[in-house]
């Protein structure tokens, strides 16, 4: 069986990040997981390493390890994303960014009830950050699992979700990029596209968030 010592020493070894882990043993480890695939250090598909990526191919397959294609897409429209996106750890959902037009007075802590344009499901979330006017929240929940006797939340209306903020599962993507993906705690299961704007390992930051992926 295959060890992280052994997958290691074959990898390219610059502990650069670019697959989404800092360093080649971590890369190695989550090989093992089978929560990657060796394309996605991209070194081992360029001509130097190409003898490493046969070697690593063979060790993989004699352990019987090797991740299937993985395979995300939306239930509503049937678009395939790129990635799905996770709460960060510890955390209920991904964050959303929302600019809420209605300027009820809102604070840290708050819960709010909110439809976000384009999207018909009333959203339940609880306030965690304001910054110059846009309010960070974790979505708690369709109207089944907080009603008004259970928790106090003020209706804000439609709000533009402007940004998204979760760990990839998947390939990670670069700074820049335009992208396809599903919010985990997404009701509808839906496709969402946006701009990746920081990445920190496999924690993103999407904005420019559009419901119209096609
Ligand atoms: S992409 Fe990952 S596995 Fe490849 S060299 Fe960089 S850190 Fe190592």
């Amino acid at each position: 069986m295959a060890d992280v010592n052994e997958i290691t020493q074959h990898l390219p070894g610059f502990n650069c990040g670019a697959c989404g882990y800092k360093r080649c043993d971590l890369f190695a480890e989550a090989l093992l997981n089978k929560e990657v695939k060796l394309e996605d250090c991209p070194f081992l598909l360029r001509e130097r390493f190409k003898e490493n990526y046969e070697i690593l191919k063979e060790i993989l397959e004699v352990s019987g390890i090797s991740k299937k294609e993985e395979k995300y897409v939306g239930v509503i429209d049937g678009y395939e994303a790129e990635f799905l996106l996770k709460p960060l750890p510890n955390e209920c959902s991904c964050r959303e960014t929302l600019l809420i037009m209605d300027k009820k007075e809102l604070k840290v802590g708050d819960y709010i009830k909110y439809r976000p344009l384009g999207c018909p499901i009333p959203h339940f979330a609880k306030i965690i950050d304001e910054y110059h006017g846009l309010y960070t929240i974790h979505v708690m929940g369709p109207c089944h699992r907080i009603t008004k006797e259970e928790i106090e939340y003020k209706d804000v209306g439609i709000a533009i979700v402007v940004a998204f903020e979760g760990i990839v599962e998947g390939k990670v993507p670069e700074v820049g990029k335009t992208v396809k993906f599903i919010p985990k705690h997404c009701m509808m299961q839906k496709v969402h596209s946006g701009v990746v704007v920081q990445v920190e390992g496999k924690r993103v930051y999407i904005e420019g968030i559009d419901l119209k992926v096609f």
